[in-house]
């Protein structure tokens, strides 16, 4: 932890040192892409570009800015690896497994009621049959009398 935070302080943040411009205190950069992680804000650069990322940056509230830097590091970096759909892709793939699981379930849910019915005729037929042999028994008591 504190060589992490003594690296941030020496040496510029990755948008800083990959733009070569000198890393200012204030910098809108520095927090969300840290020198140990060059990669990150290469892939944001090369698909959205840095001036665009800071205007983002500046237009939210600053407790926005970390979930909207990892959104688009992701995006970038799915985009990269799959320039036709990017995220898409891979959230229209979720989305097909997810109908699938959901019919899956629903299948699994009527094979469960169809079990639950069965035992619930078990157990009529059960009482139905303690019911007549309560019945025997009676009759051979009075025919025992
Ligand atoms: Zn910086």
């Amino acid at each position: 932890m504190s060589s992490s935070s003594s690296l941030s302080s020496n040496s510029p943040c990755a948008a800083c040192k990959f733009l070569r411009r000198k890393c200012q205190p204030e910098c809108t950069f520095a927090p969300y892409f840290p020198p140990d992680q060059p990669q990150k804000f290469a892939n944001v650069h090369k698909v959205f570009g840095a001036s665009n990322v800071t205007k983002l940056l500046n237009e939210l509230q600053p407790h926005q800015r970390e979930d909207a830097v990892n959104s688009l590091a992701y995006e970038a970096d799915m985009r990269l690896r799959d320039p036709v759909y990017g995220c898409v892709g891979v959230i229209s793939l979720l989305q097909h497994q997810l109908r699938q699981l959901q019919m899956d379930l629903s299948c699994a849910k009527s094979e469960l009621s169809k079990y639950q019915n069965l035992g619930g005729m078990c157990v009529q037929s059960l009482s139905t049959l303690r019911l007549s042999l309560c019945g025997i028994v009676r009759i051979l008591r009075v025919k025992r009398v």
